[in-house]
């Protein structure tokens, strides 16, 4: 008999990391009928992703709402979540990442007596604000879930020191790595408003994102300041931020930065638009999670505008650095990878410890396993650092 997968998100990042996952799981539809509930905790951002993936949901339950508090999105989220899942009835219930949505998804599953599947489960910051709320968000799911798919083997023992049960743990990759492979093998050509966007950079390509609410407020205004300065420094390097639409990020940023030479604030981009211009960039600066990730797996520098990360892997392996929200701190990690060659090169080296571009198919197949459709569990992705491969 066919098992029922719902998949239930309702923001960018989920919704990218998801595509995979749903593609894969409609390749096995002699194993699984999928649906797709979607909370649109961004309406816009969402909206443009699910335009790029051509994904129609089953179910859309807008719950967002302008200037929505934390609260108020949990308790809109849980409500409708569990009278939606009260009438679809999946086998399983799939969240990703450590969004509202999320929580509230395998909040409303429990109550309903639903498994829940968890991917990119356990990363873990150790700190409570940070990232806030998403460190507690994705604890909390933790605890909810029966299927846990931590995307690397640091994410798993994470997992098992909270007493997870390591029967319900498969190491997978990160999801982001498919998504990014899908642009690629995409065969789109670069959409118009990249293309113009590239045509007006000069040599270099400085590609920022800041939106996290930790940062919010003088942490904000020390990375813009920051900003400021290494634009003027370098006269070859053009900054470019599509902004995120929360009204906080934009009216700062565009305050600070707006009408700048070589500065340019865009709206945000769809996925097709944004990743031939990340693919562009000689160095990111961000504080966005999956940005790490993909651009590790494109092999550009990263500076995270944080003090802490649930993804150290990166750090290790000499593709991102934590430089903080401290202007001066900030200016001088770019500068030096501006201005020497020599250490732009040591952090431009080819590692990509979060996947392999196959997590979709192992989550699928440990969907399978767990479902009774096949007898072997399915083997854990394996990162060897550059130098230790066999
Ligand atoms: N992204 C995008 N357009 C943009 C900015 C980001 O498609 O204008 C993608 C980016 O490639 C990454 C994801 O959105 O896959 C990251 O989303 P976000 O920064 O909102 O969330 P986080 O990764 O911090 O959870």
């Amino acid at each position: 008999m066919r098992r029922h997968v719902c998949l239930v998100y309702g923001t960018r990042p989920e919704a990218i990391k998801l595509a995979p996952v749903h593609a894969q799981l409609r390749t096995r539809c002699e194993s699984f009928r999928t649906s797709v509930v979607v909370t649109a905790q961004h309406r816009e951002l969402l909206d443009q992703m699910l335009s790029v993936f051509d994904i129609h949901p089953d179910v859309d339950l807008d719950i967002m709402q302008h200037k929505q508090s934390l609260a108020q999105v949990t308790c809109r989220a849980l409500e409708a979540l569990q009278e939606t899942l009260h009438h679809l009835r999946p086998d399983i219930v799939l969240v990703q990442g450590d969004t509202t949505t999320v929580f509230a998804g395998a909040l409303a599953a429990f109550y309903e007596k639903i498994a829940v599947g968890h991917v990119e489960a356990g990363l873990r910051s150790g700190k409570k604000f940070s990232p806030y709320p998403e460190e507690i968000n994705r604890k909390m799911t933790g605890a909810l879930a029966d299927l846990h798919f931590a995307p690397t083997a640091r994410a798993k023992e994470k997992l098992l020191a909270e007493s997870i049960n390591p029967e319900g743990i498969f190491v997978t990759g990160n999801t982001v790595i498919d998504a990014l492979q899908m642009m690629a093998q995409s065969g789109r050509p670069v959409p118009e408003p990249t293309r113009k966007l590239l045509e007006g950079i000069g040599e270099r390509l400085l590609l920022v994102t800041v939106h996290r609410r930790e940062n919010q407020g003088v942490g904000f205004t020390q990375i813009c300041s920051a900003l400021e300065r290494i634009v003027a420094e370098f006269p070859d390097v053009t900054l470019v931020w599509p902004l995120h639409p929360s009204p906080t990020v934009t009216e700062t940023a565009r305050q600070l930065l707006g009408n700048r030479e070589r500065i340019v604030l865009t709206d945000p981009l769809d996925y097709f638009e944004f990743v031939p211009l990340m693919s562009r960039a000689d160095l990111i600066i961000t504080d966005s999670g999956g940005i790490q990730e993909e651009a590790a797996a494109l092999s550009i520098p990263v500076l995270v505008t944080r003090d802490t990360t649930e993804r150290p892997e990166g750090v290790d392996a000499g593709v991102a650095r934590l430089v903080g929200v401290d202007a001066d701190t900030i200016v001088e990690n770019a500068t030096e990878l501006l201005g020497s060659a020599s250490a732009y090169e040591r952090m431009r080296r080819s590692a990509c410890p979060y996947g392999d571009g196959h997590s979709a198919e192992r989550i699928c197949d440990a969907l399978e396993y767990h479902f009774g459709f096949r007898d072997d569990r399915p083997a854990d992705f394996e990162w060897q650092p550059a130098g230790e491969v066999g």
